[in-house]
This record gives structure tokens, C-alpha cells and sequence, in this order.
């Protein structure tokens, strides 16, 4: 067994709490494995430093026993409990647990009374009325199930982007260091970084593939493995994420990381062109079979991604845009655009403090902040109309707009604190906020929070309204969509669009992962006509900064360059602009 980091730990906290669930053990127990699988994943610095410094207790919620735990763990990777409760239950009870309404007490008799041990089993017997007549359940539930699972195709079956990555590095990274593995890397639509993901993809190049194979298949996180091979093997991970190890020569690692990248369109096209050069391109390489020699016959060296595109005519796709969106086309008259990075952000907006519901505060806010090197950071927490979130009163907004100019007077902090507020725009399109106190702040976004299933002339109407409202800065999370949670409220978007640009607003590319609104499919029409973004994490704690980087991957997706986005200016160049409004 080898050693695990603080996100596998976590993992496999958060998997005892389900198996003790299963097994009807106390809750409180089940709860202190939950909270310290969070604290685990919150923690922001080196696990081992802070067990060799004996420091484990002192972390919120990790008493004796769990901190013996975690240091086991983290230097064997074995937990005798942990084995124990794996023997001791089906592990595709484990996967049940994830259909809505299905508790552990409920799997427990599923299990016991019908023998169900897997999603197919449970949906036959529903099907054949089973489920209705066990004690307990009746007509309505075995309903319910059904339309559980029927959800469950369209939503569980994929995750989240930042989820999938979160479970996906460490892996990759344990991987890098096996003996025998020459490279290793992610593929698939994660390397793609598409929003939400259906499974992971990772590849590696290795001569003996058969032990590395056994190192996958027996991980710790793994609830079920459903294939193992000698070049390809998969396993089912908590929280239903299946994840696919690809295993190739060395020479063809490219080839095969190309293919398995996709997307399906950009490799058709692909292989059409490389035809038509009388070239047959494949995970396994580019050979001619028309006798026409293949450019890479004579290579010694590897042939990377880059050398691949530069044969077919093309220069190197970044893979966020291997879309079939126009990408081969812009490569072929070399005309793609030079894509936004991470170093390009200067600083972000659409951030929430104690305010009203966010959980640090805004000096905590600002602090994390700095970490960034951020040179600028945008506070703006609900209004009063989000009672639920604790909206600020114009009262305490203008003590907020106080408290922010005294900080940036004291120099407390390199960055610059610009005050703003995320003010709900009410059914009829004002804004909840008066126009003399909109007046004070450096900005304001404007986001709809209530009264969602309005049609969509009246929806549009409303937005339009608060658009051209002369405070409003720019529009929050635009369609209000929760990824496989929500669906979008119905607004015509290119509309929005026309009437931002029209006014000199922005759209903000909200980079909450749930949330990369607005969608990358409208990103690369809307900005050649003029539209600007700011890519804003919709952080509500210290952790969610980092959100912005799941936006940038959205940009990056969107075509968007610098110039495209608010937050990639200076800090004076930001200040005029928003001042200008
Ligand atoms: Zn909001
Ligand atoms: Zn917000």
C-alpha cells in the first residue's frame, strides 16, 4: 500500500461514513468522519508537515482517534476498520445510496429483503412491482425510485469539472511515480475541461503495464472494478465517478493521448484531413497506406501534439477548444486566438463576506486575497431583498462602503478593496437598492434571485431593465443555472447580449463550478462583437477564490482573450473603466 494525500484521506472518510450509515451506526459517528473529510479537503498546507509537527488535534474536528486515523493513512495507507466494513457490505449498496430518497436504513432492507445490490437490479424490481409491497416503502416510494433513477441518467451519471479534477490529480500524480510509468496524463473531456465530466480518462505510457494495472485496480478509493485489462482497465469510485486508465508503448503515447482527448467532431475532422494527405491517423500513430510516406517515418525522436497538428497544416489546439467549433479552420490560416492565462488576472469582483452570507470576513476576504497577488478585489454581498442570505440594508451597506474606505486608506493590504453589491433585480426590472446609495459604489452587479419561472419576454424584459440601469456594472450568473442541478430560467440571450453591449455592461462569467454562466458556446460570437466579461468566483468563503480558475478554463473554452475581460486590466486602467460607468 502506498501513502495517500489529504484528498484520498478524505475520500475515504467520506466512503466510512456511508459504509457506518449502511451498517445503522451511531450518527454522531458518521457525522465526525464527514467533518473531518471537509476539514481534510479545506486544509492549505502540507498534510505530513502538520502530522510531524503533531498538530492533527488541533484541526477542527479531529480528535485523538481520527488524528491516529488520518497518520496511518497517511503513512501506509491501510486502515484495518476501513478494510473490515468494506467486507462487511455489498459494495454496490454503496452506489444505491446515491439514488434520491434511498437512506441507509432503506438499502439496509433492500438489500436484506429483496437482495438488490445494484442500480439494474433495483429498477427491475420496481418494474415488477416488488419494491411497493416491502414494508415500508408502498406505491409512492417505488415511484419516486423510479423517477429517481430516471433523474440520476440525465444528471448523476456526470460531474462537475472541479469535482472530477479534485478526484482525477491524485491519482494522476500517484500514477507519475510508478516504477515503469513514462508519462501519464489526463485525457477525455476533463483534459477538454468541458463543465461537467461523465467519465475520467487517464492514459499512461508504459513496457510492463500489468503492475501498474494492479496498482489501479486496488486503490483504496475504488468501490467496484468493472474491467481489468493489460492495456485498458476501470473502476467505479465513490460517489459513482468511473474512472478509465488507458495504458500504451511509449511511441504512441501522443498519438493516444491526441485520440482519447477528442472531442469525437475535432477527431473526425482530423482524421479527414490527415486522408486526404493519403495518411491514416489513429491512437497508434499516422502510417500511410497509399505508399506515400508518412511524416513520421524517419522521426527517431518523439513526436509530440504540437508536431502532430504542424504535419496536418495546422498550428497546435489548445485542447479546451477541440470543439469543432471553428478551431481547425482558425488553425489551418494560423489565426487562433492567444487564449487567457492564469497569470493574466489581476484581481476579481463578485465576492461575498459575513455581511451578509458569506463565512469569512472581509478582512479574512482580502487577506486570502493577497495570496493571489491579486491587485484589486470586488466586494459585493447581497441586498436586501435576498432576506434569505441575509441581505445588507442600505444602512448597513453604507457602514460596509465606510469600512472598505478606511481599510484602503490604512494600507493595510497591497490590493485595492473596490465596494460593490450584488443587488437583486425584482420581478419588474428595478433594482433593490436606491439610486443615491447605488451612486457610492465603485460597482454593482445585478442578479436575479427570485420570482425564477417568469416567460421569457417578461424575463428578458426584466434583465434589459436592470441593464440599463446607469449604476449597474454588470450581470451576475445571467441564466441563474445550477450544473446538474437547475436548469436555466428562460431568457433570450441574445438579446441580453445586444442590450449589454449597447449600454457598455458586462456579463460576468461567474466561475463558481456549478455555476460558468454564461455557457462558453455564446462566449466566442458575443465577445468578437464587443461583449466584455469578468471572470468573478461567487466566492462565499476564503477556499471558493480559487473558483476563478475554473472560469478562466471557461474562457479559455469561450475563445476569450485578455482584452475580452475586466479583470485582466491593471488596477488603475479598472478603476477608470468602472468610474467611466
Ligand atoms: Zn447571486
Ligand atoms: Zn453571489
Amino acid at each position: 500500500m502506498s501513502k495517500l494525500d489529504k484528498q484520498q484521506i478524505a475520500n475515504i472518510f467520506e466512503e466510512i461514513a456511508l459504509l457506518l450509515e449502511i451498517q445503522g451506526e451511531n450518527p454522531f459517528k458518521v457525522r465526525a468522519y464527514r467533518n473531518a473529510a471537509r476539514t481534510l479537503l479545506n486544509l492549505d498546507e502540507n498534510l505530513v508537515k502538520v502530522i510531524r509537527e503533531g498538530r492533527l488535534t488541533d484541526l477542527e474536528g479531529i480528535g485523538k482517534d481520527l488524528a491516529e486515523k488520518i497518520e496511518q493513512l497517511a503513512n501506509t495507507g491501510f486502515l484495518e476498520k476501513y478494510e473490515e466494513l468494506k467486507k462487511a457490505t455489498p459494495p454496490g449498496l454503496l452506489v444505491l445510496l446515491q439514488v434520491h430518497g434511498l437512506g441507509p436504513k432503506k438499502v439496509k432492507l433492500l438489500h436484506d429483503k429483496v437482495g438488490i445490490q445494484s442500480l439494474e437490479s433495483l429498477k427491475e424490481a420496481c418494474e415488477k412491482n416488488k419494491i411497493a409491497t416491502l414494508k415500508g416503502f408502498g406505491e409512492k416510494t417505488q415511484q419516486n425510485i423510479l423517477d429517481a433513477l430516471a433523474h440520476r441518467s440525465a444528471y448523476q451519471t456526470r460531474h462537475l469539472w472541479w469535482d472530477a479534477m479534485a478526484i482525477a490529480s491524485p491519482i494522476l500524480e500517484k500514477l507519475r511515480t510508478l516504477k515503469g510509468v513514462k508519462r501519464a496524463e489526463i485525457a477525455g473531456s476533463l483534459r477538454r475541461k468541458l463543465e461537467t465530466i461523465g467519465d475520467l480518462d487517464l492514459l499512461a505510457a508504459s513496457s510492463n503495464p500489468a503492475p501498474v494495472m494492479e496498482w489501479f485496480t486496488s486503490q483504496p478509493f475504488v468501490v467496484q472494478i468493472l474491467a481489468k485489462g493489460d492495456t485498458k482497465s476501470s473502476v467505479l469510485l465513490i460517489h459513482n465517478i468511473q474512472v478509465d486508465l488507458r495504458i500504451v508503448p511509449g511511441q504512441q503515447f501522443d498519438f493516444a493521448l491526441n485520440y482519447f482527448t477528442g472531442s469525437k467532431e475535432h477527431n473526425i475532422k482530423l482524421r479527414q484531413n490527415a486522408l486526404t494527405k493519403g495518411w491514416t491517423l489513429s491512437e497508434w500513430g499516422m502510417a500511410s497506406e497509399t505508399g506515400v510516406p508518412g511524416p513520421f517515418d524517419k522521426w527517431k525522436k518523439r513526436v509530440t501534439e504540437e508536431d502532430l497538428y504542424k504535419a496536418l497544416g495546422f498550428d497546435f489546439i489548445p485542447p479546451e477548444l477541440r470543439e469543432d467549433k471553428g478551431e481547425l479552420e482558425a488553425a489551418a490560416k494560423k489565426r487562433l486566438p492567444t487564449l487567457v492565462e492564469e497569470e493574466n488576472i489581476r484581481g476579481t469582483f463578485h465576492v461575498h463576506t459575513t455581511a451578509s452570507d458569506g463565512h469569512n470576513t472581509l478582512e479574512e476576504m482580502a487577506e486570502a486575497a493577497q495570496k493571489f497577488d491579486w491587485e484589486y478585489l470586488g466586494i459585493s454581498d447581497h441586498s436586501k431583498a435576498s432576506f434569505q442570505a441575509n441581505g445588507l440594508t442600505e444602512e448597513r451597506l453604507l457602514s460596509q462602503i465606510d469600512q472598505i474606505q478606511k481599510l484602503n486608506q490604512s494600507k493595510k493590504y497591497k490590493l485595492h478593496i473596490f465596494s460593490g453589491l450584488e443587488c437583486d433585480i425584482l420581478p419588474n426590472g428595478t433594482l433593490d437598492c436606491s439610486d443615491d446609495t447605488l451612486k457610492r459604489l465603485d460597482f454593482v452587479i445585478v442578479s436575479v434571485h427570485s420570482s425564477f419561472n417568469l416567460k421569457e419576454a417578461a424575463m428578458t424584459k426584466r434583465l434589459i431593465r436592470a441593464i440599463e440601469h446607469p449604476s449597474t456594472t454588470m450581470v451576475g450568473h445571467v441564466t441563474g443555472r445550477l450544473l446538474l442541478q437547475r436548469e436555466a430560467y428562460e431568457v433570450n440571450l441574445p438579446k441580453i447580449i445586444d442590450a449589454c453591449i449597447a449600454n457598455g455592461k458586462i456579463i460576468e462569467l461567474n466561475a463558481h463550478p456549478k455555476r460558468l454562466d454564461m455557457d462558453w458556446r455564446l462566449w466566442h460570437t458575443a465577445a468578437e462583437k464587443g461583449l466584455m466579461c469578468s471572470i468573478n468566483p461567487d466566492a462565499h468563503s476564503i477556499h471558493e477564490l480559487k473558483y476563478v480558475r475554473a472560469g478562466i478554463n471557461i474562457a479559455r473554452k469561450g475563445w476569450l482573450e485578455k482584452k475580452s475581460i475586466l479583470n485582466t486590466l491593471p488596477l488603475n486602467e479598472v478603476a477608470k473603466r468602472l468610474k467611466r460607468n
